[in-house]
């Protein structure tokens, strides 16, 4: 179907929200306070004029279900909450903008499939370090045990916290059922990253978010004096980690992904002695598994090759991974024609960040679309992105979710 939003009136609905939770210091709807309470009453009072049901699932998620011809459902939606000094528009753009296309749909009556609105309950996890709170409650991957007792920084534990907001943590996995009927999830989002800007590009569509590999690498050699040892009866650890950390940069250009290493601590750490240790700390990304597997081969290769050209060894430690999430492939096709259609470019790009759209992926069809970002900044007051920019993801989303709609009418 045809679904003509209006993006001024989702510009409003942003503009009345930073009034409201923002200020000079940037946004201010952490999860599980009285100001992400007060975003959300914003929202409900948008969701009041629409012909919808509005619910609060056993994760704390918000449900604004526009019931159609058939059971079988549309969801569209991002999440409220913010980090602390926030920007304006993280989050809180995929929100109103699903509000927007919620009532461009209404507007039309009763939609040939269900389309429902979802406000995903701290996808930050700026107070606890647990990102894709109820994303992952209901794609059925929250451990509670992992998460009951973790303590914001005035030492409140999660558990209580998130009682105090009406989720008694042991039940978060019953809001699953909300799945049952779901059969496409899209969310629009800002990039966060300068890539759409560099290019030139109001919008983009994203192919899924990549997979992560994060290791410690530790190169041992021999601590000795700086000043008696010459230069050639030296195997300084430090060197071996120089090389591998320009190595390993040169091979993540050559494989197309990124490469980072966040950290080096050498041992002892004193002026007058040689590195016997170094470790380093190392972050590698790619939307292909095969190819992330095959740039962490070759760094393993890259980290031999750079121990033995000074005297060392290397031992390796996985840290923590996560495969990439490809998004869905009719659903892409649908959102780049969209952002052709709006802004006369289709440019498609992987997703560096996380989102609540990589828990939904792993269990329903699922697509997303980036606005540019003003120098690539996020998390920060600074965030900003040009109002014709957001005007024309607005706008192309919208059209993506009629493609969706249609799709799963149709099926
Ligand atoms: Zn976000």
């Amino acid at each position: 179907m045809e679904i003509e939003a209006q993006p001024a009136r989702a510009i409003a609905d942003l503009r009345a929200l930073a009034e409201l939770t923002g200020g000079p210091g940037g946004a201010r709807r952490l999860c599980w306070t009285d100001e992400w309470e007060n975003a959300r009453g914003l929202l409900r009072e948008g969701l009041a004029e629409l012909p919808v049901e509005v619910e609060i699932d056993e994760a704390g998620n918000l449900w604004a279900r526009l019931a159609g011809a058939r059971p079988e459902t549309v969801v569209i939606g991002s999440h409220i909450d913010s980090v602390p000094n926030g920007g304006w528009l993280d989050g809180a753009l995929g929100v109103m903008a699903a509000l927007e296309t919620l009532r461009a749909v209404a507007a039309q009556g009763t939609p040939p499939c269900t389309v429902t609105l979802v406000d995903w309950a701290d996808e930050e996890g700026a107070r606890f370090g647990r990102s894709l709170f109820g994303s992952s409650a209901v794609c059925g991957t929250l451990d509670p045990d992992a998460v009951r007792d973790l303590r914001d920084a005035g030492g409140l534990r999660l558990v209580d916290v998130v009682a105090e907001h009406g989720v008694e943590l042991d039940r978060a996995s019953a809001s699953q059922t909300r799945l049952r009927d779901v059969r496409a999830y899209l969310e629009l989002h800002i990039e966060q990253g300068p890539v759409l800007e560099g290019l030139g590009l109001p919008v983009g569509t994203v192919l899924g978010t990549v997979g992560v590999e994060r290791n410690r690498v530790i190169f041992r050699g021999q601590a000795a004096h700086a000043g008696s040892t010459p230069m050639t009866h030296r195997r300084d650890s430090f060197l071996a980690a120089a090389r591998f950390a320009l190595a390993v940069r040169d091979a993540a250009i050559r494989h197309g992904g990124v490469s980072t290493t966040g950290a080096a601590d050498s041992k002892p750490g004193v002026v007058t002695a040689i590195a016997g240790e170094t470790a380093l700390l190392l972050d590698q990304r790619h939307l292909d598994a095969d190819v992330l597997a095959a740039l962490l081969a070759e760094s393993h290769t890259l980290a031999d090759e750079a121990a033995v050209a000074e005297k060392c060894t290397v031992e390796w430690e996985s840290l923590w991974n996560i495969p990439p999430i490809p998004f869905d492939a009719g659903l892409i096709a649908a959102a780049r024609r969209a952002c052709q259609a709006v802004s006369g470019t289709d440019h498609a790009l992987p997703s560096g960040p996380l989102h609540d759209a990589a828990e939904m992926a792993r269990r329903v069809p699922t697509v997303m679309l980036f606005s540019s970002s003003t120098d690539g900044i996020s998390h920060a007051k600074e965030e900003d992105t040009p109002i014709e920019h957001l005007e024309l993801a607005i706008r192309a989303y919208a059209q993506t979710v009629g493609a969706a709609i249609d799709r799963v009418a149709s099926a």
